[in-house]
């Protein structure tokens, strides 16, 4: 998002030069530059030996199923935001958390950081935020989330991994 306006003050913001960035919108008052960046998201294939973690949202995708998702928050780590996501929307416990790349959301403007975890331990106890949460067969786990192309591409990731081993 653009700031045209600064978020502290409400002044009017004015264009500064960075070196790096070129024109940047700047707040005289505060001292700031607001430089135009994405919201960092986690997204998370949690896999419990065949099986794989999936949610039904039906305001994000009517049709399909969806990986586990959230806000990185202000003052945490990526895999902290993982591990507390989890928490809060699954209630369970996870382990071996691993990275597997980034993708970006265009009319969201959200960076989407993807990972893979193990399943430890826990019955699934979802949120009030969650419609629908439950294990599917990870094998037919593409059937079932056909509208969500970024998760598609995390499944098919976790998909090549295992066929390796
Ligand atoms: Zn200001």
């Amino acid at each position: 998002m653009k700031y045209k306006f600064c978020p502290l003050c409400g002044r009017e913001l004015e264009e500064k030069y960075s070196w790096d960035e070129g024109g940047v919108p700047y707040c005289l008052h505060d001292d700031l530059m607001f430089f135009d960046t994405p919201k960092p998201c986690i997204m998370v294939a949690i896999i419990k030996e065949d099986e794989i973690l999936l949610l039904k949202q039906s305001y994000i995708y009517e049709n399909s199923k969806v990986l586990l998702s959230g806000y990185v928050g202000n003052n945490e780590t990526a895999e902290e935001a993982v591990y507390r996501e989890v928490k809060e929307e699954a209630g369970i416990e996870i382990n071996n958390i691993t990275y597997l790349g980034s993708d970006y959301v265009k009319d969201k403007e959200i960076l989407m950081i993807t990972f893979v975890a193990d399943f430890v331990s826990g019955q699934i106890k979802k949120s009030n935020e969650v419609e629908g949460m439950g294990w599917s067969k990870l094998s037919n786990a593409l059937n079932e989330m056909k509208e969500d192309i970024i998760g598609t591409k995390v499944v098919e990731k976790v998909l090549n991994v295992k066929s390796r081993r």
